[in-house]
């Protein structure tokens, strides 16, 4: 999956001493559902390096960046523009379109935090609802990939993990794939 177009996930919105589990998890979420990299506006310096760490823990690859200039990035971005919101139009209506648009090239998928500018709205190549109710950035964007990817992204292996989780009926096992 990893030689198809990248999709990069925008967390916008992030507010220090509010959002910090959110935005880590918006980090995690994208790297474990096949998004190739996150960028993290506003001082979420802190989240970045938790995904990093991550990242060299559980393998790659996967890119974290962060930017003061999110609104910049949207508007000179090269690719298509999915923005998540509960106003958008329902995922199942216009999942293919977006999938035929991400074969063609880059996607990027804007998150919020707390309100965002309309100005993303307007960028958006389509605004997204996952449901029109309100729940979380990280269901949504979970959701959305898993629609992307048609579940493809469930089987992807990692390159250069420390460790690896062997899937266990009951219990933990976890290895390091150099002992083995
Ligand atoms: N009123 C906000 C909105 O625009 O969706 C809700 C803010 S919510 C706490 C934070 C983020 O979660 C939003 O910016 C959006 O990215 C995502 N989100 C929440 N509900 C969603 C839904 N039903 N569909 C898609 N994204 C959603």
């Amino acid at each position: 999956m990893h030689e198809e177009p990248r999709v990069t996930v925008l967390r916008l919105g992030h507010r220090p001493g509010r959002d910090e589990r959110m935005t880590t998890h918006v980090g995690l979420t994208a790297r474990a559902l096949g998004a190739d990299g996150v960028v993290l506006a506003n001082a979420a310096r802190n989240q970045a390096d938790t995904v990093v760490d991550i990242t060299d823990r559980f393998g790659g690859p996967f890119d974290v960046s962060s930017t003061d200039e999110p609104r910049k990035l949207i508007r000179d971005f090269e690719g298509r523009l999915v923005h998540l919101t509960m106003y958008g139009e329902p995922v199942q209506e216009v999942e293919a379109d977006v999938r035929e648009a991400h074969a063609e090239g880059p996607l990027l998928v804007v998150v919020g935090a707390e309100k965002v500018p309309f100005e993303v709205y307007e960028h958006a190549d389509w605004n997204v609802g996952v449901t029109n109710q309100p729940h979380s950035e990280v269901a949504s964007l979970a959701v959305f990939l898993d629609r992307l990817f048609e579940g493809r992204e469930l089987d992807r292996e990692w390159d250069d993990p420390d460790r690896v989780v062997v899937p266990q009926e009951t219990g933990k096992r976890v290895v390091d794939p150099d002992d083995e």
